[in-house]
Formats: structure tokens, sequence, C-alpha cells
């Protein structure tokens, strides 16, 4: 199990050695991916060697139009290309909605032979829709390091003002600019933490899985992301101040969890439960009409507050279940369902059932997973020992000034606590929270989270 991380003299990212004896499926990644100071410079010669073509549709919104959009569209031009800018003018946050994704559909034309992203996430989302219907390669210049989405190909998009997620392009091209990043705004920043400190807990139930579920886990996927996380965390100073050092740090733990995805084609190593907590947030504060958490701090805040769990379950005591009496108050399928109405509402409750059909466990399932639970049960703890202490990660936070509570990213006491409750239920890649609640722990475990609930 090896990898090593690389630049070479132009900025391009290179990952090799990759080996690993896991049963996983490994491709190399075969994006070009350049970080750096001033390798935005150098664009047009990453596009010409990789044969995109000479016309483009160059997507940015008023703001980073003006923090490297107007650059960009400069430097092409003056390469030889011809570029057509599509700036989405908005005077709030732009939202990668069906307005902002038509805008860009329509600025496309027949002649057009690659997109150009000018943004972070929403603006890349945006694109990235478009490029994957019509079928176009897509360069992307990130404008924060706020997010791990850049090498991503799910995009979270809204509709009538309600979250989907639909399938987008992975960028042939990323370029991250560290003189660009750096002029992106602390609250940004921070976000850029908080979804990369959701990687331990990640890890975490990943494991966890591999060990109830014998799912195959990936060591050197782990080991990749694991060196980025605590790189990052022992480094908070450096991006506390925007340095060019601090700034690289934080972009490269961002872009190899993304280039996980790449190499085992699942996202198990950077989301799990923690990320279930903040799409909840997400999706029901926008039903709300309410404002969204940014992605990253609601990441950042619900990874302080599943923890705990974690390393109170590491003290468990397993063998004084009593399976007779958990069978006995096991839930019925109807009762499951009603709870995932309460919980989520129709619409999601109902794609939830239908995309997690085996959610529903028999009890000879349960059972076989309990037992598992007890007979490996050393191993469950070995894993949680290797998290660092939670007093570090929320240090490191505070240290940024990040948000820290539920009511920094705006989400109040009710919120909070059904999140507690339907985390476990969002999909059904294994995590902890699942555990305690196949073991029956969970509501002792959540009883700070009252909820107002009888099936
Ligand atoms: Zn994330
Ligand atoms: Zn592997």
């Amino acid at each position: 199990m090896s990898y090593q991380l690389s630049y070479e003299a132009d900025g391009r990212l290179v990952i090799s050695g990759l080996e690993c004896g896991c049963p996983c499926e490994h491709n190399e990644p075969a994006q070009d991916i350049y970080v750096g100071s001033g390798v935005l410079d150098n664009i047009a010669r990453c596009i010409r060697r990789r044969n995109l073509g000479d016309r483009c549709v160059l997507v940015a919104d008023n703001i980073t139009w003006e923090v490297a959009g107007r650059r960009t569209f400069e430097l092409l031009t003056a390469d030889g290309f011809n570029v057509t800018p599509c700036v989405i003018r908005r005077d709030a946050p732009m939202e990668p909605d069906e307005r902002a994704v038509g805008e860009v559909f329509l600025t496309i034309t027949a002649d057009t032979q690659f997109l150009v992203s000018v943004g972070s996430g929403s603006i890349t989302d945006t694109v990235r829709v478009n490029a994957k219907r019509i079928g176009l390669p897509m360069v992307c210049v990130g404008t924060a390091a706020s997010m791990d989405g850049y090498t991503s190909s799910v995009c979270p998009l809204t509709l009538r003002g309600i979250k989907i997620h639909r399938e987008g392009k992975c960028p042939e091209i990323i370029i991250c600019d560290l003189d660009v990043l750096r002029t992106a705004p602390m609250e940004m920043v921070c976000s850029g933490v908080g979804d990369v400190l959701g990687k331990y807990i990640a890890k975490v139930d990943w494991i966890i899985g591999s060990i109830i579920n014998d799912e195959a886990y990936c060591p050197t996927c782990g080991e990749i992301v694991t060196d980025a996380v605590n790189k990052l965390v022992e480094n908070v100073d450096e991006i506390r101040s925007r340095s060019e050092k601090g700034m690289r740090i934080l972009i490269e733990a961002l872009l190899l969890a993304g280039i996980t995805i790449m190499i085992i084609g699942h996202t198990r190593a950077v989301a799990s439960v923690e990320h279930n907590i903040a799409h909840y947030w997400e999706m029901m504060q926008m039903m709300n009409g309410r404002k969204a958490p940014q992605h990253g701090a609601a990441v950042g805040v619900a990874t302080l507050l599943v923890w705990p769990l974690f390393t109170r379950f590491a003290q468990e005591d397993l063998s004084k279940l009593d399976l007779q009496a958990l069978k006995a108050k096991r839930q019925t399928r109807a009762e499951r369902e009603k709870w995932l109405v309460h919980a989520y509402g129709e619409e999601a409750a109902a794609s939830i059932i239908r995309e997690n059909e085996c959610d529903f466990l028999t009890w000879e399932e349960q059972e076989r997973r309990i037992r598992r639970a007890q007979e490996r049960f050393d191993q469950i703890r070995e894993c949680i020992a290797s998290l660092p202490p939670l007093e570090d990660i929320r240090g490191a936070m505070a240290r940024l000034g990040a948000q820290m509570t539920p009511a920094d990213c705006g989400v109040e006491e009710p919120l909070l606590n059904l999140s507690m409750h339907c985390a476990k239920d969002y999909r059904s890649r294994y995590t902890l929270f699942k555990t305690l609640d196949e073991c029956g722990l969970l509501e002792e475990y959540l009883k700070d989270y009252p909820i107002d609930w009888q099936a």
C-alpha cells in the first residue's frame, strides 16, 4: 500500500506509485489538475495540451468574473481562442438553479467545443450539468478552496427551490491558482476546512462498514485522505493567514479527497453521516424558504456533533445487549415509512425508500450485524481510537473563526434534533449511527436531542 504525491514544473499534480492490495478496482485519475501560484497564466497551454478545441463558453458570476473570469477571458482570447462569456448576474449569492443552468445552456451554440467554469461550488455545478447533458469537455478555474466538489461528477442543484442531485461531468482540467484562492473570503476558507474535517468521520464509518458488512475498504484511499486532513489540522495558522502554503494545504486536501472518488469510483472516503446531517439542514432550510447553511460549514459543525457518539461507543459493553428484547421492539416496515415521511416529507421520503431498498432489515440480518459488532468490537474500538482528540479539531475550527454550532449555521433546535435522529436513514451507506440503531442504543445516545415522535 503506497502512493506518491508530487508536482511537475508547471504545477500539475501527480499521484503516482499507487499500489494497493485491497479488493477495490483502482483507476489512475485522468484529469489534469494544476495547483500553484500563477498557474492560471498557463491556461491556454493546458487546454491546447488536451486538444479541447478553439471555441468555448466561459461561465462566471458577477463576483468571480472580477476575481478571475475577465483575466481568463483575456488570456484565452490573446491565445487565439474564440470565447463567449456567460456572466450570471445576481444581486444575492448565485444559486445553481434552473435559471442559471438555463443561461449557460442558451449561451452554448452548435459549434461550442468546450466549457470553462470560473468559480467555486455553485458555478462549477451549473456548468458541470450542462457539460454532461450536452457532452462537452470542461475546464474548471477554481476561485475558492471552499468544498471538495471540483473533481466530482455529481452536482447538487436547486429546482423550484428544492435541492436535487444530477449527474455532472468531472472537468478534464482543473486550475487552482493559489493567488486567486487566497483572495476568497475567510467564510469560504472555513467552509473548505469544515468539509475536510468531516473526512475523519467518513473514514471511521467506512472501516466500521468493512467490519460489520464486509464492505471493501481501500487503505490507500483512506491514507491519502488522512494524510491530507492531518496536515491541514497541523497547519491551521497558515490557513488562517491565507498564506500560499496554507492555501496549498487546504486545496490539496479538498482535491485529494475528490481524487479518491476517481480512484475507487465512489464517495466512501469523503462523505458519511456528517454529510447526511449537513444535507438534511440544507434541504429542510430551503424547503422552509430559509437560507441554507454553507455546505462545508455545515459539515464541520455536524462533525463536531457526531464525534462524541463515536468516542462514547468505543467505551460500550455490547455483551449486555438483550437480543430478544431488541427483536421484540423492532420497528415494522410501515412504522419506518411513517417515520421517514415525518422526518423528510412525502417526496424525499419516497425517494429515500426507493433508492435504499435494503435499508429495512430482516431480523436475521439485524441479528447478524449485532453479533458481528460484538465479535469484532476490538476492531471497532481500535478504529475509533485512531481519531485525533476532538479538542484538537474544535480548537482548529475556533482558531479559524469557523462556525462551531448549529445556531451559527442558522439551524434551530427542532431541526437539529430531528436531523440527529434521521441521519441514519438518509441512505444505506453504513455508519456508526446504523450500528447504534441496530443495537438499540441510538435513542439513549441521542437523549439530549429530544423529538416529538410516536409511531
Ligand atoms: Zn462535502
Ligand atoms: Zn485500495
